[in-house]
């Protein structure tokens, strides 16, 4: 589970977060919709360790981020927290393994290759092991990306527009797949994605703007999500 509490992140005057408090209860899968420039990767990257918080906590799985040291956030960063961005971010000369391999190896262990081979097999990528970046679909990259940041079996998966690059009809599959990861594994996720589809995934849609919650929807079908948006976008004090 993550917590946010009274979450502040400023840049001189500008108020990217302005008092966010938010929980992502274990098993939950919550979408950030809300307008450009409203602060949801902000929200992310404080909430992944990725940046610090001018002012409030962010706790992940029981433990609070801002006490700790630079080593042990990276740390718990490596081990307790995973990432998936739009532009997948594999390293090309590697393959799908050796990408899905790099966590555990950057920590200083050998991945087994059934480890290796589990990881993709839960993302439905076991044949593809030996492909490079390179000889897979968009869809196909972003579920190795997916292996990878889920091999440390980290507490809490973090996507910032994870099918923001794909098509429709992938974007559908890699949704699929994240909601199956909630169901059979009971992985929790916090996405920030722009499509009232992918928010319709989830569990729970929270909006943002001008750095501050403004409402949630549980289990909101894509047009109650898509309806909200435009008023949010158009007349935010109305909605
Ligand atoms: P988008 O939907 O366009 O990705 P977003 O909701 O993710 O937008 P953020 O990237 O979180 O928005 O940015 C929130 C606000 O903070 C914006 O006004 C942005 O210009 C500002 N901001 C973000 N990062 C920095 C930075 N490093 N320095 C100064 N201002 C920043
Ligand atoms: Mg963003």
């Amino acid at each position: 589970a993550v917590r946010l509490t009274g979450l502040r992140r400023h840049y001189g005057n500008l108020r990217a977060l302005d008092g966010v408090d938010l929980a992502f209860p274990a098993g939950s899968f919550t979408a950030v919709m809300g307008p450009s420039g409203s602060g949801k990767s902000t929200l992310l990257q404080c909430a992944a360790g990725l940046d610090r918080p001018t002012a409030g906590r962010v706790e992940v799985g029981g433990v609070a981020l801002e006490g700790l040291s630079e080593r042990r956030l990276t740390l718990l960063r490596r081990d307790r927290i995973g990432f998936v961005f739009q532009s997948f971010n594999l390293l090309p000369s590697l393959t799908a393994a050796q990408n899905v391999a790099l966590p555990l190896r950057l920590a200083g262990r050998q991945p087994s290759r059934a480890e290796v081979r589990g990881a993709l097999e839960r993302v439905g990528l076991g044949a593809r092991a030996g492909h490079r970046p390179g000889e897979l679909s968009g869809g196909q990259q972003q579920r190795v990306a997916l292996a990878r940041a889920l091999i440390t079996r980290p507490a809490v998966l973090f996507g910032d527009e994870p099918t923001g690059a794909l098509d429709t009809a992938t974007s559908r599959d890699v949704l699929a797949m994240l909601r199956e990861l909630v169901d059979r594994d009971g992985q929790t996720i916090v996405m920030v994605t722009h499509d009232p589809v992918a928010a319709s995934y989830a569990d729970r849609v929270v909006f943002l703007v001008d750095g501050r919650v403004h409402g949630e929807l549980t289990s909101p079908t894509a047009q109650e999500v898509a309806t909200r948006m435009a008023r949010l976008e158009t007349a935010p004090e109305a909605a």
